[in-house]
């Protein structure tokens, strides 16, 4: 039986890894089937134009569980900036510490290291950050808080998932003790995020 977390990828048509250790295996349903959720759920993929820009802001808010109101100021912060304004939002969205806590593999999705960073078990160069939407930058170092159980935590969901890749932009140094830093930030190439920020980018500009 379908989870109501899994049925929100069925309905993104696209793996939001919302479930951990689950997402990253076999046993995502996405893996069998890419269908929306319910018995004709192919024949709601066929969507309007508007449909499909208003889906891809959808994928977006579900993978990195933002509410509209901070996408929304996510958005006007990044058409601020010269260049290419999808490229700005990803990055600001990749640079969150929730995001990079995740990315480096310290929690075992998203919605664990919201939570992490809430209870108090992550540092940020040397001082305890208990906001998960608080911006990391270049050269950032993000480790277990002093407590016992915070290193203890985090190298279990390390434990689980280091297998999986690293993104070039980020470095973990697993002794004497769990540091990830942010080498760089993320260049367009670099961000290899499955989503069309174009189609974001026109949605959020109408
Ligand atoms: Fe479920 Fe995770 Fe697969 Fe989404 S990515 S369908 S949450 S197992």
């Amino acid at each position: 039986m379908i989870g109501p977390k899994c049925r929100l990828c069925r309905r993104a048509g696209m793996k939001l890894f919302l479930k951990g250790t689950r997402c990253d295996t076999a046993k995502c349903p996405m893996e069998k089937e890419g269908r929306p959720p319910g018995q004709h759920g192919a024949k709601r993929l066929r969507l309007t134009d508007y449909g499909i820009h208003m889906r891809e802001v959808q994928r977006a808010k579900r993978l990195y569980g933002v509410l509209h109101r901070q996408f929304a100021r996510y958005y006007r912060e990044a058409a601020l900036q010269p260049g290419n304004t999808g490229d700005h939002l990803m990055q600001v969205l990749e640079r969150r510490l929730d995001n990079v806590v995740y990315r480096l593999r310290f929690a075992m999705s998203r919605d664990h290291a919201r939570q992490l960073i809430l209870h108090g078990h992550f540092r940020v160069n040397g001082r305890k950050v208990r906001i998960p939407s608080a911006q990391v930058g270049a050269g950032d170092k993000i480790e277990p808080a002093a407590r016992e159980k915070s290193r203890k935590i985090i190298q279990e969901a390390y434990a689980i998932r280091k297998v999986l890749d690293l993104p070039s932009w980020l470095k973990v140094t697993e002794e004497p003790t769990f540091v990830g830093t942010v080498v760089q930030l993320p260049t367009p190439v670099e961000l290899q995020v499955p989503l069309e920020s174009q189609l974001i980018v026109e949605y959020m500009g109408r």
